[in-house]
């Protein structure tokens, strides 16, 4: 797929399946330390304009996918056509549909305590052979950061999906990527608000 250079930001331009081949395929071999993804929204765009931590741990990710019309109309402007809108909830359900054909497993990491159980619950009840490795809530202390670690990465899961806002997920992922098990990491900003009531 081709880039697209938008406010220093190398966009991904991926069609859906495009997007999803490439996370499968990164979630199947896993490499010495995790493989980060993002998406980004134009409120997402505005940040990592002023925020040079965030854009830099952007530009270190696999790949970072547009999200929504803001980030469309930005790049109809630069002449470029984006072939999707790629977003987390758009790919929540085809990401388990292939996690279940890999026989992958999946963590959920963020939120507020429960939603992220919850979120799982739903996704268990459309999903029910998806391998749920296991969730946290995203609200827990920094000095606790070392059991979460411990908690993801005895889950055995191969995908890290973490849900705390960004710009925090991201740096979180950018932060313990050589320390995180999972051969994948995206973050997915309020996804599992949407799966959790
Ligand atoms: N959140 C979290 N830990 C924090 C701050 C936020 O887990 O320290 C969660 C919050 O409960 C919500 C999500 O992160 O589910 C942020 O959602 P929002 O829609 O604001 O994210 P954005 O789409 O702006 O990245």
């Amino acid at each position: 797929a081709e880039r697209i250079s938008l406010f220093g930001l190398s966009l991904h331009n991926a069609t859906m399946n495009g997007m999803l081949n490439l996370i499968v395929s990164k979630a199947k071999t896993p490499a010495k330390s995790l493989t980060q993804f993002a998406f980004v929204n134009a409120d997402c765009l505005n940040k990592a304009y002023t925020d040079s931590q965030y854009h830099r741990e952007l530009n270190n990710c696999e790949a970072i996918f547009a999200d929504g019309i803001g980030a469309r109309i930005a790049c109809r402007w630069l002449g470029v056509g984006l072939k999707a809108n790629l977003n987390g909830t758009d790919m929540l359900p085809l990401l388990c549909e292939q996690l279940i054909k890999e026989e992958l497993s999946l963590f959920l990491l963020g939120g507020a305590p429960e939603v992220a159980h919850q979120a799982a619950q739903q996704l268990q009840l459309s999903h029910p052979m998806l391998k749920i490795a296991g969730t946290h809530h995203g609200f827990f202390h920094e000095a606790d950061t070392k059991s979460v670690l411990k908690i993801i990465n005895s889950s055995g899961a191969a995908v890290l999906l973490v849900a705390m806002g960004a710009p925090k997920q991201e740096l979180w992922l950018a932060k313990y990527h050589s320390k995180l098990s999972p051969a994948v990491g995206i973050g997915v900003g309020g996804l599992f608000d949407f799966y959790s009531n």
